[in-house]
């Protein structure tokens, strides 16, 4: 895509949603973190159904390690591999505790050495807490990347390095939260309902399924 291609696409999804937003519930920087962390291999209605009870009773690493391991597991046991993902929840909370004073570091490269947040999740942490701009490259992100010609690569960091070197101003911190959502609703995994994208004179590629198929 050209570089005036690649402004325009991001205007047109950006027109029609000025105010992205993650689709996690979280009331503050420390449960969207635990939201995150939660959401690896699960959907975002999944946590957020998880979350409702434990976020009213739980926003502060202090009160998670109050709650402890097993109390955890009570609340996320629908979540998949919520074993692991409550060990690592209490881990990373005992650390905050430590060693930040009870808050969410805003740097990348600490959060990235807590339990169980990897380079995605610190993206997306950074991305919708702290307003940096940063590209958080999931299954969805990957996939419209490659698809469009917008940011082609073969692992998630060679796409994370395109978006970092392709997209513009004043859609840097949106970028994230547009690419998810197209993907999710339009540009989804099986068959892409490109009979309906608001960039398909935009997008290269090259198998668009231009009218809608019946069920
Ligand atoms: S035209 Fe199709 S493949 Fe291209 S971005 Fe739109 S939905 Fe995806």
């Amino acid at each position: 895509m050209t570089k005036a291609d690649i402004f325009e696409f991001f205007r047109r999804l950006a027109e029609l949603n000025p105010a992205p937003e993650t689709e996690l519930e979280f009331g503050n920087t420390y449960q969207l973190l635990v939201a995150v962390v939660l959401s690896a291999q699960a959907t975002d209605v999944g946590v957020n159904k998880a979350t409702r009870a434990l976020f009213h009773s739980v926003k502060t690493p202090a009160q998670m390690v109050a709650l402890g391991e097993d109390g955890l597991k009570q609340h996320i046991k629908t979540i998949g591999l919520f074993n692991a993902k409550a060990r690592n929840v209490i881990a990373l909370s005992e650390i905050l505790v430590a060693q930040y004073g009870g808050e969410v570091p805003a740097d990348r490269d600490a959060l990235v050495e807590l339990p169980g947040v990897g380079r995605k999740t610190a993206n997306v942490v950074m991305n919708c807490a702290f307003g940096a701009e940063t590209f958080a490259v999931d299954t969805h992100i990957f996939r419209v990347g490659n698809r469009t010609g917008l940011a082609k690569g073969k692992t998630p960091l060679a796409v994370e390095k395109q978006l970092e070197k392709k997209v513009p101003a004043p859609f840097r911190v949106g970028a994230h939260h547009w690419l998810i959502l197209h993907g999710r609703y339009i540009c989804k995994a099986r068959t892409p309902e490109c009979w309906r994208c608001p960039v398909v004179d935009l997008c290269r590629f090259k198998d668009k399924v231009l009218e809608k198929r019946g069920k």
